[in-house]
C-alpha cells in the first residue's frame, strides 16, 4: 500500500490536494492475491493451471465461448497474433516500407511492437484510429501522456490561440508564471523550471543534486526507468543473469553506448529496501549527492511503494547530507491532481515531470526546494535550453492545469478506474487466473502474479507471455494497451467513458476465460 505519514509529515501539495480531491485508500487499489475457490485449490495450485499446456475447453478469441481442444498460451499468442495482422494489411505495408528511410522502421524504440508496428491516422476523444481505420479506445495514451485524451477542446482552443501569435521566442511569456504557480500550488515545491522531455528533466535533477552537494555518487532503484540519458541509462532492465546480488545489485548498462565509468557512479539498490540504501550511505561517507527514484513504480507494472519507505528514503538522506528526488514523469498528473506528493504526502527537494502535463504537447518542469533551486538563480548550475518554456507548450501545459485536471475530471476517473478494477477483478477471479489488478489514479494494470510484486526482482520472475496474450486480446478487440508487455500499465483519460470501459472489461473477460481454461 502507499506511504502513508503521520499528518506533521504532509507537505501543502497534500493537504491543498486533500481539500479538492480526497485521497484516500479509494485512489490506490492493490487488490490482494485472487481466492481460487476449487476444491483443494490454492494461489500455487492456480499458477500451476495457468502455465499448464493441457487440452480441454476454452471461449475462442473476441467471441463467446465455445467448446473445442483445449489449447496451450503459445497457440492461442499465435492464434491472436494471425487475427492481429490480417487486421492491419496497411501497417504492414507502411511497416516494411519505413524500414528504408527509418531506423527500424519506427520513430522510437519503443513503437516496434509484436507481431507488428501500428500506424496510426488521428485520435479523437478517448479513441485512436490505425490507418486501416480500426478504432481503438485508447488506454495507451501514448505511454501515459495523453491525461487529456485526444483534441481535448481547450488544449486544441489555447494551441490554436497561441499557434497565431507564435510558436517560439525563447523568452518568458505570461503563461509560463500561470503554469509555475499552479506547480507549485499542487506539488508543495516553490520554485520552477521547463525542458522538453522526461529525459531532460531527470537529467536536470541529477546535475542540481550534484551541483548542490558537490558529490558525484548518486543512488537509482533497480527497474527504475527515467529516460535515456547516461547516468540513469543503468539497471533499468538487467537480465537475472547480469543483475548481480540482490542484496548488492550491479550496475548494468541499460543500452550500448553508456560508458563504464557512468554507470560506477550510479549505485543500484532494490525498491522497498530502506536498509540497502541505509547501507550504501554508509559505505560511501560524503560521496552521495542524492537518490532519484519513481515514488509508485510504473516501468514495472504499477508497484506501490510500502508504507514508511519514502519518508524513510527523505531521512536517511538528509541525514547524510544527499537529496531525494522523485521522477514523477509518469504519476504526475495521473495518479491523483498532485501526483504521488499527494498520494503518500511525501515531498522530496525535487521533483520531474513530463508525459501528460502538456496536454499531448511535449514539455517537461522541474520543482525545487528554495535551498536546491537557488543553484539555479545564482547561475551555479546552468539549467539551458532553447525551447525551454516554449510559448506553445505553456499554453497548453496552462489548459492542461486549469482547465482539463481538474477536481471534477478526477472524479470521474475515480469512478472509472473503479469500473475497471471491479471488472477486471471479477473475471480474472471467475476463471482462476492467478494474477490480481493493482491502480492508482488514472493508471493501473494486470499483474500476472498470485503475490503482490514489491520489487524489480519479483517482477522479472512473472511470465510476460500472459501480458502479451491480453495486450492481443484487448488490441484484437478495439482497445489499445500499451505495447510492452507486462512493463506497462493503462491509463484512463477525462474523455473517457463507462462504456469505453465496459469495452475494455469485457476483452478481459474473452482473454480470461480462453487463459484460463489454456
Ligand atoms: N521518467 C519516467 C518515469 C518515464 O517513464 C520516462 C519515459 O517513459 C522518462 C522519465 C523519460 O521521459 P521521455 O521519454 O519524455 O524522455
Amino acid at each position: 500500500m502507499a506511504d502513508r505519514q503521520a499528518s506533521s509529515d504532509e507537505s501543502p501539495a497534500r493537504q491543498s490536494a486533500s481539500a479538492s480531491h480526497h485521497v484516500d485508500s479509494r485512489d490506490v487499489q492493490a487488490h490482494a492475491p485472487l481466492p481460487h475457490p476449487a476444491p483443494g485449490g490454492s494461489v500455487a495450485t492456480a499458477t500451476r493451471r495457468a502455465a499448464s499446456a493441457d487440452r480441454g475447453t476454452h471461449a475462442t478469441t473476441n467471441g463467446a465461448a465455445r467448446s473445442e481442444t483445449r489449447r496451450s498460451l503459445a497457440e492461442v499468442i499465435t492464434e491472436q497474433e494471425r487475427i492481429f495482422i490480417d487486421r492491419q494489411p496497411g501497417s504492414a505495408r507502411l511497416a516494411a516500407e519505413a524500414r528504408e528511410a527509418l531506423a527500424g522502421g519506427v520513430t522510437s524504440n519503443w513503437q516496434i511492437s509484436r507481431p507488428q508496428p501500428v500506424w496510426l491516422s488521428h485520435g479523437s476523444g478517448s479513441k485512436i484510429y490505425d490507418v486501416d481505420g480500426n478504432e481503438y479506445v485508447d488506454l495507451h495514451g501514448g505511454y501515459g501522456a495523453a491525461l487529456a485524451g485526444h483534441a481535448h477542446p481547450a488544449i486544441v482552443a489555447a494551441v490554436q490561440e497561441q499557434v497565431t501569435k507564435g510558436t517560439h521566442f525563447a523568452q518568458p511569456t505570461g503563461n509560463a508564471l500561470d503554469v509555475a504557480r499552479e506547480l507549485s500550488r499542487r506539488f508543495g515545491l516553490p520554485q520552477w523550471r521547463f525542458a522538453n522531455s522526461g529525459t531532460e528533466s531527470t537529467m536536470d535533477a541529477v546535475h542540481l543534486m550534484r551541483a548542490v552537494t558537490g558529490r558525484d555518487l548518486i543512488i537509482k532503484v533497480e527497474g527504475c526507468y527515467h529516460g535515456h540519458h547516461d547516468s540513469v541509462q543503468v539497471s533499468v532492465y538487467p537480465d537475472a543473469n547480469e543483475m548481480g546480488p540482490e542484496d548488492r545489485p550491479a550496475s548494468v548498462p541499460a543500452t550500448a553506448g553508456i560508458p563504464r565509468a557512468l554507470t560506477d557512479l550510479t549505485i543500484i539498490v532494490g525498491f522497498n529496501d530502506l536498509s540497502a540504501v541505509d547501507r550504501v550511505l554508509g559505505e560511501h561517507p560524503g560521496e552521495v549527492a542524492g537518490m532519484i527514484l519513481e515514488p509508485i513504480m510504473m516501468n514495472a507494472g504499477v508497484i506501490l511503494p510500502e508504507p514508511g519507505y519514502l519518508a524513510g528514503l527523505r531521512e536517511l538522506l538528509h541525514a547524510h547530507g544527499a537529496l531525494l528526488t522523485f521522477d514523477e514523469v509518469k504519476t504526475g498528473l495521473t495518479a491523483g491532481p498532485s501526483g504521488a506528493i499527494g498520494v503518500t504526502g511525501v515531498t522530496p527537494d525535487l521533483i520531474c515531470l513530463a508525459k501528460s502535463i502538456g496536454g499531448g504537447v511535449s514539455v517537461a518542469a522541474i520543482g525545487g526546494t528554495h535551498e536546491v533551486m537557488r543553484h539555479i538563480a545564482d547561475g551555479h548550475y546552468d539549467q539551458v535550453g532553447t525551447f525551454n518554456g516554449n510559448p506553445l507548450a505553456m499554453a497548453a501545459t496552462r489548459a492542461m492545469l486549469y482547465e482539463v485536471a481538474t477536481p471534477e475530471a478526477y472524479g470521474r476517473l475515480d469512478a472509472l478506474r473503479n469500473q475497471a478494477v471491479a471488472g477486471a477483478s471479477e473475471a480474472l477471479n471467475r476463471n482462476e487466473i492467478a494474477a490480481h489488478v493493482v491502480a492508482v489514479g488514472a493508471k493501473g494494470c494486470i499483474v500476472f502474479s498470485p503475490e503482490p510484486v514489491r520489487d524489480f526482482r519479483a517482477f522479472l520472475a512473472i511470465n510476460d507471455d500472459y501480458s502479451h496474450a491480453h495486450w492481443l486480446f484487448q488490441h484484437n478487440g478495439g482497445v489499445f494497451l500499451p505495447p510492452w508487455g507486462k512493463s506497462e500499465q493503462w491509463l484512463i483519460s477525462v474523455q473517457h467513458d463507462e462504456s469505453d470501459i465496459t469495452r475494455f472489461n469485457r476483452n478481459v473477460a474473452h482473454f480470461a476465460a480462453c487463459i484460463g481454461s489454456a
